[in-house]
């Protein structure tokens, strides 16, 4: 247990619960008909489970997959889909459940397609937004909470494939934090190289020269016990 990547949470299992209630209220109040909800694999998958079990009324679902990269010196960032959607979107109530937007490039791409599949009305649900990493002004009708500039985990969300099963959200290591974004500027200016972000599938910790985070590691319970804001030890 000597090499554990160090978490501390941000956001609690509780507070997320709260919330996510709140969200599923919100939506069936605009909804009372009924919704069909898309959840984006995989980051989202864990707060679709839930907002699913809180949602009154007739609840439809589809997943949709998609990898982004950043490429070039512009905003513009590139998504491709991964997985289609099982079912046509015609006249139906849509809602895209995210994990989180950060550049905000996915969900406008996204809505982008989504849109010309002609459903009645198209919104978005995500857990977590980052106003302040904005390239793309994208309308988000329903945020879980909105965070400031940190990587974070958990709760669906990934590093390197791990970290999704942990109840909370909880942010890495700051110089971790910074690594990761100066790869990234590097290949924004650089000759066009591209890299997956991360939380694409394929992305690995070797590509932005780090350390590789110790498996296994034990139940997050062990890690964290009771404690909010509670910090896993290396
Ligand atoms: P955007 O296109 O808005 O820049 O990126 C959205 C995607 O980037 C998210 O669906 C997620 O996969 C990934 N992402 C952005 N910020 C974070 C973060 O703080 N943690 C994790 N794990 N993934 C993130």
């Amino acid at each position: 247990m000597a090499d554990l990547r160090p978490v501390d949470v941000l956001i609690s299992a509780e507070d997320i619960q709260r919330r996510v209630a709140e969200l599923a209220a919100d939506i069936h109040r605009d909804f009372p008909d009924g919704v069909h909800l898309i959840a984006v694999l995989k980051g989202a998958f864990i707060f679709m489970a839930d907002l699913v079990r809180h949602l009154e009324g007739r609840v439809s679902l589809d997943f949709i997959a998609v990898s982004s990269y950043a490429k070039g010196t512009t905003s513009s960032g590139e998504v491709r889909m991964l997985k289609d959607l099982d079912y046509a979107l015609d006249g139906k109530d849509v809602v895209i459940v995210e994990d989180i937007v950060d550049t905000g490039i996915t969900l406008s791409y996204l809505k982008e397609i989504l849109k010309a599949r002609g459903p009645r009305n198209l919104r978005t649900a995500c857990l977590l937004s980052k106003p302040s990493r904005r390239k793309v002004d994208v309308k988000v009708e329903y945020i879980g909470f909105t965070i400031e500039d940190r990587f974070v985990v958990g709760y669906g969300l990934d590093f390197d494939e791990q970290f999704r099963q942990l109840p909370y959200i909880g942010v890495m290591d700051a110089g971790l934090y910074a690594n990761i974004h100066a790869k990234q500027e590097r290949i924004a200016h650089g000759s066009g190289e591209k890299m997956r972000k991360v939380g694409a599938p394929g992305a690995h910790l070797g590509e932005v020269g780090l350390r590789r985070v110790a498996h296994p590691y034990p139940h997050p319970a062990v890690f964290f016990g009771n404690g909010i804001g509670a910090r896993a030890q290396v």
